[in-house]
């Protein structure tokens, strides 16, 4: 039987906040909120907060706040009343109060990829120095954390990936999309970051770099496939060959709960029941790797480790951003990373600091080549 565990969420207005919320109030006896954070969203965090009553809470503008004490997203991080933070914020701002919950022991349920994928090694070697348990989020290594019993027997991973609104496009198609076509995901409802990353396959791309630092495995061993269906959410093949995968209905629902109950279960917000006659079949087929080049820069760049990453992943934030105010086509995010990456001097192993340096140096040099194509 699970302790009420005491939890704060950091990002608790975006998708997966707001449905880490809905699996909370299903299991109400089980967990106590210390803090919830927004950016600009104070309607909805005072909401919340009127709810699910933290006692702290965090927002751009802490004079909007009401019924919670301001607290910094440090201070919240360093408290040791907590048990697990969540971390659903996207892109790197998720980065330093990871690192801080990490310092003070606080185990880490990880919605956000970037913070692996800018500084997976720190990061994990960090955990692991602190005993602290990182519980991935995200469906596809939420699954191969549910596979996986001995990592030493493990031979290969299989991530799979829905293969987003151009799947069944042409080129050219893909490459005029609008806002509104990149956005209208067919199998998952989530934020516009990770929707357009979706339709690049760039998502895919972040997910082999976080799965390399989450399970220790070679980028070799890493296989990325498209499954239309999204019911297999992953897989993993041991030495004998033997695959063993995770199912179920798309749902964001049932690997938020399992990492935030984890190592328990319970029904909480589960609505139906699996039925495989209902899915009728499941397609698999290998990623177009011309069309979707962001699945092999991203094996590239998690090869060349260091700094690769960071240019990657702040380049890509930056393009995103300019396509979601519509500035640029969509292909320009990808072409965008591509020219970054290929003027990036590589630092092997850069500190904190050096990551975050890199990571503004970039931004600042993408927002000026997307200057010059708009
Ligand atoms: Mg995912």
């Amino acid at each position: 039987m699970l302790m009420k565990r005491k939890i704060s969420i950091l990002g608790s207005t975006g998708s997966i906040g707001r449905q880490a919320l809905e699996v909370i109030e299903k299991l109400e006896d089980k967990f106590e909120i210390i803090a919830l954070t927004a950016g600009h969203n104070t309607d909805l965090l005072n909401k919340q907060i009127q709810k699910f009553k933290p006692k702290y809470a965090y927002a751009d503008d802490k004079t909007k706040i009401t019924g919670a004490k301001y607290r910094t997203l440090d201070e919240i991080c360093s408290d040791n009343q907590n048990d697990i933070i969540l971390v659903a914020v996207s892109g790197k701002i998720g980065l330093k109060p990871t690192i801080t919950a990490i310092n003070n022991g606080i185990d880490i349920a990880l919605a956000n990829k970037e913070t692996l994928v800018m500084a997976g090694d720190i990061v994990m070697g960090l955990a692991k120095e602190k005993g602290v348990n990182i519980i991935p989020v995200d469906s596809e290594h939420c699954a191969i954390h549910q596979c996986i019993k001995d990592i030493s027997q493990v031979d290969k991973l299989i991530i799979t990936a829905s293969g987003g609104p151009f799947l069944k496009k042409t080129f050219e198609e893909m490459r005029n999309a609008t806002v509104e076509q990149a956005l209208s995901h067919p199998r998952w409802n989530m934020g516009k970051k990770i929707t357009v990353d979706s339709a690049t396959l760039m998502n895919k791309g972040l997910e082999v770099i976080e799965a390399h630092h989450l399970f220790n495995m070679d980028y070799d061993n890493i296989e990325v496939v498209i499954h239309p269906q999204s019911i297999v959410h992953s897989a993993i093949e041991y030495v004998d060959g033997s695959v063993v995968a995770q199912l179920g209905l798309p749902s964001m629902h049932i690997p938020i709960q399992y990492a935030l109950t984890y190592p328990e279960r319970y029904s909480g917000i589960k609505s139906k029941s699996f039925r495989f006659s209902e899915i009728a079949r499941l397609d698999f087929e290998e990623p177009d790797l011309g069309k979707f080049k962001a699945v092999k820069i991203a094996y590239e760049c998690g090869r060349q480790g260091g700094s690769a990453p960071v240019c990657m992943n702040a380049a890509n934030e930056t393009a995103v951003f300019e396509f979601l105010n519509s500035q640029i086509k969509l292909v320009d995010i990808i072409n965008t990373v591509e020219k970054m990456i290929e003027s990036h001097s590589l630092i092997k192993k850069p500190t904190l600091n050096e990551i975050f340096d890199i990571d503004n140096e970039v931004r600042i040099k993408t927002r000026e080549i997307l200057n010059r194509i708009n």
